[in-house]
């Protein structure tokens, strides 16, 4: 099938996310991944290098978890989550239980990063609901970071930036507090602001230490550990975000280890598979579970889906987390790690880049090129010319950002960072003066 045959049969009938579908480059058709690399129909390979929307950790079409999924498809495919169970289910939920950076006791099961995030809304909601006969007003407000991204769905619309991803919905989205991440210089003004809503706040979620989707926004740890004493203080539930977190993104783990506080509730998806399948989790602590423990029905927690728990993509993850707890890949982060640092010493030196930054697996930095934010075209322009290239990097407006598969080659990455500095160049020479 030639390239063009099958990107105009899926012009004709697909509409793609994120997609201005006017005046569009045709999408590539790919064929075929192995490790970081995608091929096309054509056979021209690219290198991921964000990931695939930051789900893929240990490569394309890894044969350890094809393999795993291939065993699992043949035994038990599909089966309905309430009144059965299975192994693959329970397995991933004892050893989730083990690693994850706080007292969890429940694992809850959904589909994606957004149903994680609307699964622990509502445990949060509902929580303060099923204990209101004992404490009269239960608790109504939700707080959030403002610049955040939770999801598409509509209660993490809800309590995501209100901005180019939900103007359109502005009307039919909850009413959440917003706050900015903290810095020394609001701190003090971020915790009057708790105080003074305090015990009216049912929950606060947020990402730990990087906003993705909202460009990249990082902040310090120390700092978000004196916002959650205070949240803690006022006995607020505590919801981490670990959509793209999880997993190794950040150096560890999971971004929760670099805090002292532990959040009640924290959601999981992305690299849980390994980028294989679709699932997503949210785990609570026992105090959260308890509270839907009642001879009251009203009080059952009534959220569920058709593919809860689905056993492929629970041995998926199970096969993704026995390679994420191999050595090999711990030290495959830590040499990312140190790729990154030493190009950005590199890009710092570009007066064209700004806020050059970075943390675990991650680095962004923005081009200084016309207005900061998501519409800012620069962005697909570099896309252009790193798919060109053979390198497929989809920066966020103008904050330009790599991510790759921990299997990334010393190669690979080196092609990347030489792209970009070359980009970098290009750009510096035809920008007036
Ligand atoms: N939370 C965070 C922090 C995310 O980055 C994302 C996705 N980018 C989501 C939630 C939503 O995940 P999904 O796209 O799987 O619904």
């Amino acid at each position: 099938m030639s390239k063009s045959s099958l990107a105009q049969r899926d012009q004709a009938v697909i509409w793609h996310p994120y997609t201005q579908h006017k005046n569009m480059t045709p999408p590539i058709p790919v064929v075929r991944g192995e490790g970081s690399l995608l091929f096309d129909d054509n056979g021209k390979a690219y290198i991921d290098a964000i990931s695939s929307w930051w789900v893929t950790i240990h490569g394309h079409a890894h044969p350890f978890i094809a393999d795993r999924i291939f065993e699992q498809a043949k035994k038990l495919e599909q089966v309905i989550f309430t009144g059965f169970t299975h192994e693959p289910a329970i397995e991933l939920a004892e050893k989730l239980l083990e690693i994850l950076p706080g007292q969890y006791a429940k694992i809850f099961y959904s589909d994606n990063g957004s149903t994680a995030v609307e699964v622990a809304i509502k445990m949060a909601i509902q929580f303060w609901q099923n204990l209101s006969d004992q404490n009269k007003a239960p608790r109504r407000k939700i707080l959030a970071f403002k610049n955040a991204y939770h999801g598409d769905t509509f209660g993490a619309m809800s309590v995501s930036e209100r901005g180019i991803f939900t103007w359109a919905f502005q009307d039919y989205l909850f009413e959440v507090i917003f706050i900015d991440t903290p810095l020394a210089a609001n701190i003090d003004q971020i915790l009057t602001i708790i105080r003074q809503y305090g015990k009216e706040i049912a929950c606060f979620i947020y990402e730990p230490l990087i906003q993705g989707a909202g460009g990249m926004n990082i902040y310090e740890s120390s700092l978000l550990d004196m916002l959650l004493d205070e949240i803690c203080a006022q006995h607020i539930i505590c919801v981490a975000d670990e959509v793209m977190t999880g997993f190794g993104r950040t150096g560890k783990p999971f971004a929760g280890e670099y805090l002292r506080n532990r959040a009640d509730i924290i959601c999981l998806s992305k690299g849980l598979t390994g980028g294989t399948m679709a699932m997503g989790i949210t785990a609570a602590t026992q105090k959260i579970f308890d509270a839907f423990l009642s001879d009251d029905r009203q009080k059952t927690f009534f959220h569920g889906h058709s593919f809860t728990a689905n056993p492929i993509a629970c041995s998926a993850a199970l096969a993704s987390l026995d390679l994420f707890q191999k050595q090999e890949c711990a030290d495959a982060i830590l040499r990312i790690e140190e790729g990154h640092s030493l190009f950005a010493n590199r890009i710092i030196g570009f007066g064209g880049a700004k806020q050059v930054r970075r943390l675990g697996t991650v680095i962004a930095f923005e081009v200084r090129s016309g207005k900061d934010g998501y519409l800012n075209n620069i962005g697909s322009l570099l896309t252009n010319a790193a798919l060109e290239n053979g390198i497929f990097l989809r920066p966020l407006g103008n904050t330009i950002y790599i991510m790759p598969p921990y299997c990334i080659t010393d190669a690979q990455l080196k092609k990347v960072y030489e792209f970009l500095i070359g980009w970098m160049e290009s750009l510096s020479r035809n920008s007036p003066g």
